[in-house]
């Protein structure tokens, strides 16, 4: 098991980029995800924490070493890839042994090794089968077999599913989260899917073109975004963003928008100019009091709740709202908000002001 501390960790390919003044920590036996869209460097972080890739600047601490610039092999890191290269022309069982028979491990050892592997994994009786006829799923078990045998201080996994229809995913994602839960081992993992960074994380780094946005557990950056980026990016549907100018004084509770006030929870600070209200689906409110009022242009029913979209003078915003309460099209409702859910930004840096 292992601590892994990031400090200010930077990379250039030339003169891009793609990784600059990371910090963070992960604790020992956290399953923690790098989240972001493609091309934020979320592959290019967790090479440089497994040895593939040598930082331009910055320091790597595992279990109280730095290692930044030690090569892979010094840093006893398993890293499960998207594609897993398994050995088709052998059968499990010798897939699994392998790093341990490559180790020079005695037989007898390596047999009870790959049994207790094949027991976590609920593999046993696949264990004389050649891989080539194997199932998805089961090739994906192996390959996990392989990266567990050795008993490596930390997983590195990039998008391993990412190669898997959605059902299935869903699946092997509650079974390698059941996995990690059952072992303990600090686990890295790569995704772009908000979705499967919620379910799965303990903690998660949100990045976005080389530089993190926010880190903290699911739930901190689904309530408390620090940016418009993250706001936006974790949710679906997606956070409402009605644009403003205005003024708003510290401490106060209460904000002017498109002629109406709202209730805000208290700011930290004064701000006067271009500022964006956040709210999510979930927490706008239908009624028939009130004078903010949208018109309902659309909606979409998705089994317990339905998702009704409103035209308003800020704008179009979508209410999350149970099936069974009546919302029409065509009809002009009034819209309310809870005021300890809303998250004012700045419009230009897209920091939260709360
Ligand atoms: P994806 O999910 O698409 O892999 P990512 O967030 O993992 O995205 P990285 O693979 O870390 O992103 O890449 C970050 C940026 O660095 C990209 O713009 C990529 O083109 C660039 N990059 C990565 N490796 C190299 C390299 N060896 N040489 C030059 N540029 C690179």
């Amino acid at each position: 098991m292992a601590e892994i501390v990031i400090k200010d960790l930077r990379k250039d390919f030339g003169d891009f980029t793609a990784v600059q003044a990371s910090s963070f920590k992960i604790e020992d036996g956290e399953f923690f995800m790098l989240l972001g869209p493609s091309g934020c460097g979320k592959t290019t972080t967790l090479r440089m924490i497994a040895g593939l890739e040598l930082p331009t600047s910055g320091e790597i601490w595992i279990d109280g070493e730095e290692v930044s610039q030690k090569p892979a092999s010094a840093r006893d890191i398993a890293f499960v890839f998207q594609m897993f290269a398994l050995y088709p022309h052998m059968n499990v069982r010798k897939n699994i042994s392998y790093p341990l028979v490559s180790q020079g491990m005695p037989r007898a050892r390596v047999r009870e090794k790959v049994a207790e592997v094949a027991r976590i994994l609920g593999i046993e009786d696949i264990l004389d089968r050649p891989v080539g006829g194997l199932s998805g799923g089961d090739r994906q078990r192996v390959a996990l077999g392989r990266a567990i045998v050795r008993d490596p201080k930390a997983f590195m996994m990039d998008e391993p599913l990412g190669a898997l229809d959605a059902e299935f995913r869903e699946h092997m994602a509650e079974e390698l989260r059941a996995l990690h839960d059952r072992m303990g081992a600090t686990t890295v993992y790569v995704t772009h899917d908000q979705l499967e960074a919620m379910q799965m994380g303990d903690k998660i780094v949100v990045m976005n073109h080389g530089v993190i946005e926010q880190f903290g557990t699911p739930q901190d950056i689904y309530d408390k975004p620090a940016t418009l980026f993250v706001a936006d990016f974790i949710g679906s549907p997606a956070m409402n963003f009605l644009k403003f100018t205005g003024q708003v004084e510290a401490g106060a509770v209460e904000v002017a928008m498109h002629r109406h006030r709202f209730m805000i929870p208290e700011m930290r600070e004064a701000f006067d100019g271009d500022m964006v209200f956040g709210v999510r689906p979930e927490h706008v409110r239908l009624s028939d009091a009130g004078d903010f009022r949208g018109e309902i242009v659309a909606s979409e029913y998705l089994g317990t709740t339905q998702i009704v979209t409103l035209k308003t003078p800020g704008g179009r915003l979508k209410a999350r709202i149970p099936s069974d309460q009546v919302a029409r099209t065509g009809e002009t409702v009034a819209l309310g908000f809870d005021p300890a859910t809303v998250t004012l930004f700045d419009s230009q840096s897209g920091r939260a002001l709360r």
